[in-house]
């Protein structure tokens, strides 16, 4: 039995929406072979659209009262283009359009009231960015009947229970396995496709959430894990998981094999395959998570496990790049030996919101360097600047900064741990490009070195590590030092 859930790309257009039933056929008949037959499948919205109607409804809530109009209209076109093309005319794309219309009726409704209220709430604008999904998997539901596939749409409120952070709510597990094996276990029992909107959920008392952005990989994995899944198949439209991102450094390679831990590192470190908490709900049940892509599905792809058994023990896996981040600086002499300023410095950073992505701290104690998101900088400087202001008075400490137009550079492999001389090699390959570093850190768990470096250097400095561990070649033509 498996899950595979479609990314945006994979529902993009016509064609895809093709290939996607030819990969979903074929899975299947191959499903059909095995012990425990089923397949799931998960969708995200066609490609743009949950940006189309964010936007609509934060247009709506300033004022603007024809945008969502306009959107309304555009997206029942990139939707009925689809069903124009792969539904025959008759009853299943009369219900289609039903349905629709009745999504985009409700998205219209919705516009409108948050432009009369003048604001948008998260809880409001969960409703309106879900709508996406609630269009794409009905309509790839009816596509794949149209394909021969016994194919059912089914609306993930019925199937994850989550609380109520809206924007970015999390899964109450119990309850969603409760629901997700009621609901989705007799139905694989009678041969039949469930197709799944990704993205969404409902809290307890029937309130529509989301999971956050890029989250229908995450509902994927959810899922898989509550119906005790063979395998989890994040369909998209590069071949899996690549040792960096190719438009920075175009002889990346597709990693055959990684762990749940370095997939968690590089997706935090926005290398934009997978949801960063994709891997959590799998990693306890040790479900196997497979990245393919849709567009070339006999490539391998990549396969995501518990542990890793690849030959790179030593060696890095993977590398990639932060930009739009500000190095912020909190130094002095008076700050020797003083107990609590660090946890001063990041109750101020906590209270302005701001997401700590990196921090450093000589054993001098005479200055803290974290990372921060750009555009949170001067809040969090100025927030610092008013905790400390006493300290700041008597010189304790003489130095509140930001550092402007930083990338962070993480370098990830869990083979790395114990591993003497690597570090070496990342800092011989950033000196022999001529790359200052400006703040280098590492976990105690070692499967991640992240490094600080002027924004304008990112792609030489990724190029240089990548060259340096022969991250281009497989595994085992590198040459290990
Ligand atoms: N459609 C949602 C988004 O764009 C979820 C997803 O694609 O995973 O964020
Ligand atoms: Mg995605």
């Amino acid at each position: 039995m498996i899950v595979m859930k479609f990314g945006g790309t994979s529902v993009g257009n016509v064609e895809a929406f093709q290939q996607v039933s030819h990969v979903v056929i074929r899975a299947v008949e191959q499903q059909a072979e095995t012990e425990r037959p089923g397949v799931i499948v998960v969708t995200s919205a066609m490609s743009g659209v949950t940006n189309l109607l964010i936007e609509a409804a934060q247009r709506a809530a300033q004022g603007d009262q024809n945008y969502y109009d306009e959107v309304q209209d555009s997206l029942l076109l990139k939707h009925q283009v689809v069903a124009g093309r792969l539904i025959e005319e008759g009853q299943e794309r009369a219900a289609l359009s039903r349905i629709l219309d009745e999504r985009l009726h409700q998205f219209a409704r919705l516009c409108s009231s948050i432009n009369v209220l003048g604001e948008l709430t998260d809880r409001g604008l969960d409703v309106v960015s879900g709508l996406g999904e609630r269009m794409s998997a009905p309509l790839l539901a009816a596509v794949l009947r149209a394909a021969g596939v016994k194919a059912e749409f089914v609306d993930a409120g019925d199937l994850i229970v989550t609380d109520e952070v809206f924007g970015g709510a999390a899964p109450i597990m119990h309850a969603t396995e409760k629901r997700c094996r009621e609901k989705l276990l007799p139905m694989l029992e009678e041969g039949i496709v469930p197709v799944i909107t990704g993205f969404v959920g409902e809290t307890e008392s029937g309130i529509p959430s989301t999971l956050g952005r890029g989250g229908s990989d995450f509902s994927a994995a959810i899922i898989g894990a509550c119906v005790d899944a063979d395998e989890i198949q994040i369909w998209t439209d590069v071949n899996g998981v690549l040792t960096a991102d190719p438009r920075i450094v175009p002889d990346a390679r597709s990693l055959n094999e990684l762990s749940y831990e370095e997939v968690a590192e590089l997706a935090y470190y926005g290398a934009k395959v997978l949801h960063p908490k994709t891997a959590t709900p799998a990693v306890e049940k040790k479900i196997p998570l497979r990245v393919l892509n849709t567009f070339e599905p006999d490539y391998p792809g990549t396969r995501i496990v518990e542990q890793a058994q690849s030959l790179s023990s030593g060696t890095v896996k993977a590398i990639s790049g932060i930009r739009a981040m500000n190095m912020i600086t909190v130094a002095g002499r008076g700050m020797m030996g003083v107990p609590g300023i660090a946890a001063r410095t990041f109750g101020a950073v906590a209270r302005v919101d701001a997401n700590v992505l990196m921090i450093s701290q000589s054993s001098s104690e005479q200055s803290i360097c974290f990372v921060v998101p750009a555009d949170a900088a001067a809040m969090v400087v100025g927030e610092l600047q008013a905790e400390f202001e006493k300290e700041l008075a008597r010189h304790y400490i003489d130095n509140i900064s930001g550092h402007p137009d930083v990338v962070v550079i993480a370098v990830v492999g869990a083979g790395m741990r114990g591993t003497p001389g690597l570090a070496a090699g990342i800092f011989s390959a950033l000196g022999e490009a001529r790359i200052n570093v400006i703040a280098i850190s590492q976990g105690s768990s070692e499967a991640n070195v992240s490094l600080v470096v002027e924004e304008k250097q990112i792609t030489k400095a990724l190029q240089a590590i990548h060259r340096k561990f022969e991250l281009h070649k497989p595994t085992h033509e590198r040459v290990k030092g």
